[in-house]
C-alpha cells in the first residue's frame, strides 16, 4: 500500500496502529509491533509516516521509532484530560502534531486541544476536520457542520487545515465530492483512509479506497487559487462586492427596525398579561416565509436558520422588557 500512494504522491503515510473503537471486541489496531512496519514504510518509500496518539506511553514510543508527525484523534480531542497527557509527554520533543476536531460539535474545545499543544512547545499543528457525530442519520457517518472549521480558519489563520474527507462521508461514494468543496474552501490537504483490499479492511471498510483510486480522486480535484493579481477580476470583484456591502447595510438597517418592532409588541403583551411565545403565529411566519424564500430562490433550510435567529433575538428582547420591574402590568 505503502508503495501505491508513494506513486500517488502523497506527502504522508498515516496509519493507525492504535485504534481508539467505540465498541470492545473489534480491531483495536496492530499497536507497538507495527511500529517497526512503518521504519520499513519510511526506508523503503521516503514517505514521511503519522501515527494517531492517544497517550504519554503511545508518544514515547512513535517518537522512539522515528514517526515523523502525531495525530490526536476525535475522541482524544474531546477529552482535554488525555489532550494535556499528550501535551505534557511532547515537552521538549521537536515533532509536528496535527489535531483532528473533538466528535462533538464543539469550537472552544478544537482551539482548546490545539492551544494545550501549543503550550507545550510544538510549533508545526494543523487541524484535521472529520466531521462531527450526530443522532440523526444523513448523508455523512460524521456531519462536516462545515461552518465550525471555517471559524477555526478565522481564529487560527495561520493553522493548516486538512479534510478527513473519508470519516466526514463513511463511504466511497461521496468523496470526491467532500475533498473538493473542502479546495473550494482553502483547505491545505486532505487526511483520506486507503487499503490495497478495502472491503476486506478491518476498520471502516466501507469508506476505504485502493492507492490507484485514491490517485483518480486526486487527478478529478480542481485546485484553484486563493487569489490573483489580474486587475480586470479585481476590479469586477470589488464591483460586486460594493453592491453586497450596501446589500448587508440595508438588511442590518431591516433587522434593527424589526427588532424595535418586537420589542414594541413586548411590551404590549407585557401590559396585558400576554405569554410572549406564541407558536401558531411562529409557525405561520416560518410557512410563509419558506414560500416566500422558494419563490425568491432561497432553500428552507436557510429560511429556516435566518427565521430561527431572528425569532431568537426576538424573544429574547421580549423577556428583556418582561424581566423590566419598572414598567406594570395594565390593571395594576
Ligand atoms: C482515524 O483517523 O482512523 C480515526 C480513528 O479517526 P477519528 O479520530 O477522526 O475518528
Ligand atoms: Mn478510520
Amino acid at each position: 500500500m505503502a508503495h501505491g500512494l508513494a506513486d500517488a504522491g502523497i506527502d504522508l503515510f498515516r496509519s493507525g496502529i492504535w485504534k481508539p473503537r467505540t465498541r470492545p471486541g473489534v480491531f483495536e489496531g496492530r499497536g507497538s509491533v507495527a511500529l517497526p512496519w512503518l521504519r520499513r514504510v519510511k526506508e523503503e518509500t521516503g514517505l514521511k509516516t503519522t501515527v494517531e496518539v492517544a497517550n504519554a506511553r503511545q508518544v514515547a514510543k512513535a517518537i522512539e521509532f522515528g514517526i515523523d508527525v502525531l495525530w490526536i484523534g476525535a475522541r482524544s480531542t474531546a477529552n482535554p484530560f488525555s489532550v494535556q497527557e499528550i501535551a505534557d509527554a511532547l515537552k521538549g520533543v521537536d515533532i509536528p502534531v496535527m489535531v483532528k476536531n473533538p466528535t462533538n460539535p464543539d469550537l472552544e474545545l478544537w482551539i482548546g486541544a490545539i492551544e494545550r499543544v501549543q503550550a507545550a512547545g510544538i510549533k508545526k499543528i494543523a487541524a484535521v476536520h472529520r466531521g462531527f457525530s450526530n443522532y440523526a442519520k444523513t448523508m455523512f457517518r460524521n456531519e462536516p457542520y462545515w461552518e465550525i472549521p471555517i471559524e477555526l480558519r478565522r481564529r487560527m489563520p495561520e493553522i493548516p487545515l486538512l479534510c478527513d474527507n473519508s470519516h466526514i462521508c463513511g463511504n466511497r461514494q461521496e468523496l470526491l465530492n467532500v475533498a473538493q468543496y473542502a479546495l473550494d474552501l482553502n483547505y491545505d490537504g486532505l487526511m483520506t483512509e486507503t487499503h490495497c483490499h478495502p472491503d476486506e479492511a478491518l476498520s471502516d471498510a466501507q469508506q476505504q479506497i485502493t492507492p490507484t483510486t485514491y490517485k483518480l480522486l486526486i487527478d478529478k480535484l480542481v485546485f484553484k487559487r486563493e487569489m490573483t493579481d489580474d486587475s480586470d477580476f479585481l476590479e469586477y470583484m470589488d464591483h460586486i462586492r460594493h453592491q453586497i456591502d450596501e446589500l448587508d447595510l440595508e438588511v442590518l438597517d431591516l433587522l434593527g427596525r424589526r427588532m424595535k418592532l418586537s420589542e414594541e409588541i413586548g411590551k404590549h403583551k407585557k401590559h396585558n398579561r400576554i405569554s410572549i411565545l406564541q407558536v401558531k403565529r411562529w409557525n405561520e411566519i416560518l410557512e410563509k416565509a419558506k414560500d416566500m424564500g422558494r419563490e425568491r430562490g432561497l432553500s428552507e433550510g436557510f429560511i429556516s436558520h435566518y427565521l430561527s435567529a431572528v425569532h431568537q433575538e426576538s424573544i429574547l428582547r421580549q423577556s428583556l422588557i418582561a424581566s423590566k420591574e419598572n414598567d406594570s402590568p395594565k390593571g395594576d
